[in-house]
């Protein structure tokens, strides 16, 4: 007798089965999007504890963003009940490394508490090395610095693995070298940056055959989602984890590797049949997410890439609606019309949370936003750290931090003289050179710089009473629960009452930061919690429940979906970027289609695109065309409308016939080669007549509806 299927195989397909029942052994499954992928890894999950094939602590599940750790937990939740809440190692490569690190921290010099830098805190540090080093910062920024480094980091090198050729990158040869002043600078510290997570673990996995043993016998499984966009030093590290049981699944679409600018490398999938010989591929090709429309829009756009794989997908779903191209003005009625069509179908059923708008770049969420506020619309954006970059917030962060951890030595600069309390330059900088002579964290050298005669007055004593303060919210901290200590830490310092005093609009809003501050802290067990979660947040969605819209980039976004997506901003020079045109050659253009692709494949029922005829860019009025992967979805999948009338279509001379009227116009923009750019610039208080006259009507697509200008340039 056959007995029924557990609730987790209900509705699979034939592979999608395979790849959940395949338990054994390396399975590698290729496929597009929306094909079921993680959906399938997410019933292997379910599987291997329903069967109890592995305890949930055995298992290693590797997702691409914190919000795609929690919804497995949840659907996993849902098919195997409370088996899932013991499981320490579903997460992202972060979060992961983060906590194997915290139990090895010693191995590799820093304490278990470690910090985990930012990137403003890593910068700030890298200046300093950099000035310290006597470099014209200048020349030699420590942006670039700091992305060399993290691109090492990536590759899994370190400092020891930086030849002249690497090191010849930054200042005349001299990166190497500052390379390993900053991992010496953050062990001193006792802080590491976000790259760190992953290359110190590899480093210990590689030095320490006991550690790599306790792990290589701990993960009875490991399942990794997105697998196109793992970078070098992750793939190490996961075919050091699975070398020994070699029970690894991994799923992703070549098609949708879009972080080949972090250091992902798409090559990652062809080399796993060559590490994990007699891997099991698995591929998937029915669809279930996407109408026909959007599947053939999406297809008729990768399709102009080379070099993929190669996939076909199907759908059982109705034709559905078209994807609507609409050609608007500017950026203020692109952002007024996504508003309208989002009431619309508000009013017509969707719920908000249905509801997302993708952008090429994290600039343009504030037209949206703009507009948003102003209508009531409510919204959040994903993917950023916006809360917490806030400036109010990361002061009181440094505060907590350092009464977490009094070493650390960027946190407390940052709070030393704010609020003002007499704290000048000079002695900051006196107690700097104890530090650095003596090699002690800031705090120390500031309590011992008190035992000396070497400040004097104010300085001192405001130097005395910080130092005091610290050690008593220390003291706090073992009796008073976190949020508590957070709210008197904030009033005692002054922090909170320099706002206060403040009183504008702009320092009441940042009061209720830090009343927010404090709220979301009351969600962690523990300070050292809270402060990792922040660390590691990447998802911002503040915890309301109401429905809202979702506003994020298309790298955000990967993974997820939505019943109805605007895409905005598909012009020339914002996407494909800019930067991606200037580049030259197909690679950079060929990731900016397959991030087409991603966002295109994001939506199940209802797809906009949009491109404005003109943009603000850099304060200046530029006229845009619209995107060439405009130009690459095939007509019978799209319907395109314009606000704009008349003259000839600016479309089809770019693109249908590839020679460029325009070719000459674009100088004076500053934005790179001619044809890209259409024009020069646009005064807003006189609309250029020639301009309106242009419209964006194009061959082949259907021209839907055609009416005048609704927005004149005047009225921003
Ligand atoms: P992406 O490449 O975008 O990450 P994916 O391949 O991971 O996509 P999923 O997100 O797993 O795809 O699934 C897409 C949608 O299809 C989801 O809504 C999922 O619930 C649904 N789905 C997956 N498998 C099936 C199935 N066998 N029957 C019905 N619906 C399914
Ligand atoms: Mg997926």
């Amino acid at each position: 007798t056959q007995l029924a299927d557990p609730p987790y195989l209900k509705g699979l397909n034939p592979p999608q089965r395979e790849a959940v029942l395949t338990t054994e052994g390396p399975v590698l499954m290729l496929a597009g999007a929306g094909t079921g992928k993680t959906a399938a890894l997410t019933a292997r999950l379910a599987h291997l504890l329903y069967t109890r094939k592995a305890w949930p602590s055995e298992i290693l599940a590797v997702t691409f963003t914190n919000r795609a750790a929690r919804e497995m937990r949840e659907r996993v939740g849902r098919l195997v009940g409370e088996a899932v809440e013991g499981m320490p190692w579903l997460g992202t490569f972060h979060a992961i490394g983060a906590k194997m690190l915290r139990r090895h921290a010693e191995l590799v010099g820093l304490q278990s508490n470690f910090t985990i830098l930012d990137t403003d805190d890593q910068l700030r540090l890298l200046k300093q090395l950099i000035v310290a080093a006597d470099l014209d910062e200048k020349r030699f920024p420590a942006r670039a610095l700091a992305g060399l480094i993290d691109e090492w980091k990536n590759k899994g090198l370190t400092p020891g693995d930086i030849d002249a050729g690497e090191a010849e990158r930054y200042a005349n040869g001299r990166g190497g070298e500052l390379y390993r002043q900053y991992q010496d600078r953050l062990k001193a510290v006792n802080a590491c940056d976000f790259g760190d997570l992953l290359l110190h673990m590899l480093v210990i996995l590689r030095r320490h055959r006991d550690v790599l043993e306790l792990y290589q016998q701990r993960f009875s499984y490991i399942m990794v989602d997105e697998y196109q966009d793992t970078n070098s030093v992750q793939y190490l590290w996961l075919r050091l984890l699975a070398q020994e049981r070699k029970n690894i699944a991994c799923v992703g679409d070549d098609d949708q590797s879009i972080y080949s600018w972090r250091g992902a490398q798409v090559e990652n999938i062809l080399r796993f049949e060559k590490d994990f010989p007699g891997a099991a591929v698995i591929r998937l090709e029915q669809n279930y997410r996407s109408t026909p429309h959007i599947l053939g829009a999406a297809g008729g756009v990768i399709a102009n890439n080379s070099g993929r794989l190669g996939k076909q997908l199907w759908t059982e779903l109705d034709a559905g609606e078209k994807v609507r191209v609409l050609g608007i003005w500017d950026g203020p009625e692109e952002a007024r019309r996504v508003g309208d069509e989002i009431e619309a179908a508000r009013r017509s059923g969707t719920s908000l949370d249905d509801i997302a708008i993708l952008v090429r770049a994290s600039h343009q969420t504030r037209e949206f936003e703009d507009r948003f506020i102003a209508t009531g619309m409510p919204y959040k954006i994903v993917g950023g750290f916006r809360f917490y970059e806030r400036a109010e917030i990361r002061d009181a962060l440094a505060y907590l931090r350092v009464v977490n951890q009094p070493a650390d030595d960027l946190a407390f600069e940052r709070i030393i003289n704010v609020p003002k309390r007499g704290l000048g330059d000079k002695a900051v900088a006196k107690i700097h050179q104890l530090a650095r002579a003596e090699q002690l964290p800031l705090t120390t050298a500031s309590a011992r710089i008190l035992d000396t005669d070497e400040l004097t007055g104010a300085a001192r004593k405001s130097l005395g009473r910080l130092i005091g303060d610290i050690a008593r919210w220390r003291d706090m901290a073992t009796q008073l629960p976190h949020a508590e200590l957070a709210r008197q830490l904030l009033d005692e310092s002054g922090y909170t009452a320099m706002y206060q005093a403040e009183k504008s609009a702009e320092a009441a809003g940042r009061l209720e930061n830090l009343t927010e501050l404090v709220r979301a802290m009351e969600e962690y067990d523990s300070l050292g919690a809270f402060l990792e979660h922040v660390s590691l947040v990447m998802d911002n969605e503040g915890g309301r429940n109401d429905p809202q819209i979702t506003i994020m980039t298309i790298h955000a976004a990967k993974g997820l979906e939505f019943d109805t997506v605007f895409l905005a901003g598909w012009e020339e020079g914002l996407f494909p970027s800019q930067r991606a045109i200037d580049e030259g050659g197909t690679k950079s253009l060929e990731e900016e289609r397959r991030l087409a692709y991603v966002a295109i494949t994001r939506a199940r029922r209802r797809a906009f695109i949009l491109h404005a005829a003109n943009r603000r860019i850099y304060g200046q009025w530029t006229s845009s065309i619209p995107s060439r992967f405009v130009g690459e979805l095939p007509a019978e999948h799209i319907d395109s409308e314009t606000s704009m009338t008349g003259g000839e279509s600016l479309w089809r001379a770019n693109w249908s016939e590839r020679a460029d009227p325009f070719a000459d116009v674009a100088r004076g923009t500053g934005r790179g080669p001619g044809w890209q750019r259409a024009a020069g610039t646009l005064n807003p208080a006189k609309p250029g007549g020639d301009w309106q006259s242009r419209t964006f009507s194009r061959e082949p697509a259907r021209v839907v509806e055609s009416r005048a200008p609704s927005v004149s340039l005047g009225n921003k």
